[in-house]
Parts: structure tokens; sequence; C-alpha cells
């Protein structure tokens, strides 16, 4: 299996060619009530190498040449690409070969780890998971593993923001199981200051129904209502690219 794909339409980030640290199987500290990957089978805070760094080299610079106009890359895929430990070698492989900017899709679970805020600190944009304003909430919107707590994320997350140079954002998903918690996750977004919010609802085929147009747009009058620059999943002009295969469709993390 390749371990980049696309380039795929992000309402976000634009023809973005996704990179898959994890590969083959779905490895997550996570199980999400919405996860369009289906249930993790293994959750996991064990960060080590899933794909092997020169197999990223090869294929990158096989798909660069045949994909046509891309306009960033992203790491993402089949689980949370901050369990991969060779994240700091990909990125100084990748920066050798383009000069297009890098993404990440987190979950933010990794953040309060030291060497996770330095090798993240390499890239120019950091899309953090934060779907929740308290522990109770967390456990059910999130399910993570045994280890991770709520505080201990939010902590990492701040910490690592106020050292981070780059493009911050946090993206909420909100469906029926927490959308009554709007304000106080609005407040909670308020502290950690990301550049902008994204306010999002599952769109894409998994176990959860996604709120409506009408129900998006007031949660996000609330997050506006903080001063918070806000953009939501409704409002986003669909980007037109070549039709992907139907891994490569899975392989779009949710959001
Ligand atoms: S949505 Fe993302 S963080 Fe949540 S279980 Fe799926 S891959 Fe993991």
């Amino acid at each position: 299996m390749r371990a980049i794909y696309g380039p795929v339409p992000s309402w976000r980030l634009g023809r973005s060619l996704g990179v898959d640290l994890i590969s083959g199987k779905k490895v997550c500290s996570f199980d999400c009530i919405y996860c369009q990957l289906g249930k993790t089978r293994e959750k996991s805070v064990k960060r080590g190498v899933f794909v092997q760094t020169d197999k990223i080299r090869t294929d990158l610079s096989d798909l660069l040449d045949t994909a046509g106009s891309v306009d960033i890359i992203t790491f993402s895929g089949m689980g949370e690409p901050t369990l991969a430990s060779n994240l700091q070698d990909v990125i100084e492989v990748i920066r050798k070969i383009t000069d297009l900017p890098l993404a990440i899709l987190t979950n933010s679970s990794f953040l309060h780890l030291k060497e996770v805020q330095s090798t993240l600190e390499g890239i120019d944009k950091v899309v953090a998971k934060l779907d929740a304003s308290e522990e109770e909430l967390f456990q059910r919107m999130n399910r993570p593993h045994a280890s991770i707590s709520f505080e201990k994320l939010i902590k990492g997350m701040k910490e690592f923001r106020r050292g981070y140079e780059g493009d911050f954002e946090l993206q909420m998903m909100f469906t029926d199981e927490n959308r009554g918690y709007a304000e106080a996750m609005a407040s909670l977004a308020a502290e950690i200051k990301p550049e902008r919010v994204e306010v999002n609802t599952p769109l894409r085929p998994c176990p959860v129904k996604p709120l409506g147009r009408e129900e998006i747009k007031e949660i996000k009058e609330i997050f506006e209502r903080k001063g918070i620059d806000t953009i939501s999943v409704y409002e986003s002009e669909k980007i037109e690219v070549e039709p992907v295969n139907h891994e490569e469709m899975r392989r779009r993390r949710p959001g």
C-alpha cells in the first residue's frame, strides 16, 4: 500500500497530498464516535515506526511527478500521525524533496510530550482536534486510551500553543452528543487562542448523524460572540478534483 495518497479535496486545505504514517490498519489513541475509519481495534499510546521513512521518500517522489497541482502536504491517514516516532525524520526528508507547506491533523493526545512539541514546530500548520469541554464529555466523544485524561490533553495543548509560531487551528466536531456544550467549548477555545476554529459535523459516512445547517450556524455564532475567527463546514466551497479510489477516500481523516 502506498503511504502517500491524493491529491484529495479539503475544504480547509485545498488540494492536499496526504501522508499516511500509520498505513495498513487503523492505530489510534482515540476511538471517536464519528470516526469514518471504523472502530479502533488497536487503541494505543505506544509510539513507533509504522512506515519506513525511505518508503515515504520513494512514494512521495513518485506521486509528486504525476499528481498535478498540489497546495499542501498533510499528515493524516489511518490513525493518529503523532504515534509515528519517525515523524521528525519524515519532515526532514520531505523538506528536501519539495517546498510545499506541511500540515498535520492531530487528535492532540501527545501535545504534552516535549519531543512531539518540537517536531510539530517544524510543520507550517497544525490542526488540533478538540470535541469536549470536560472529562466526561471527552470520554463519551473520543473514548480515549485509559492513560489520556482531558486535563493532560488541555495542558499540553495550551503549552504547545504558547510556543508554536505556525498556523494553529482547532478542529471541533459537533454532533447531538456535544452540541449542548458549545458555549463551554467556545470559552475553552478562547483560552487556547487558536488562529481560528473549524466548526465541523460528520458529513462523510460514519455511525453518527451530522447536525444540520441551522444548528451549525448557531454554534458558529456562539464562537464568534467570543471574538474567535470561525469557519464552518457548511460554508465552505467544495473544491473539484479528480476522483480518488475507495481506499484513498477512507484515509481522508474525518473532518
Ligand atoms: S477520528 Fe481521528 S482521532 Fe478519532 S478515532 Fe478516528 S482517526 Fe482516531
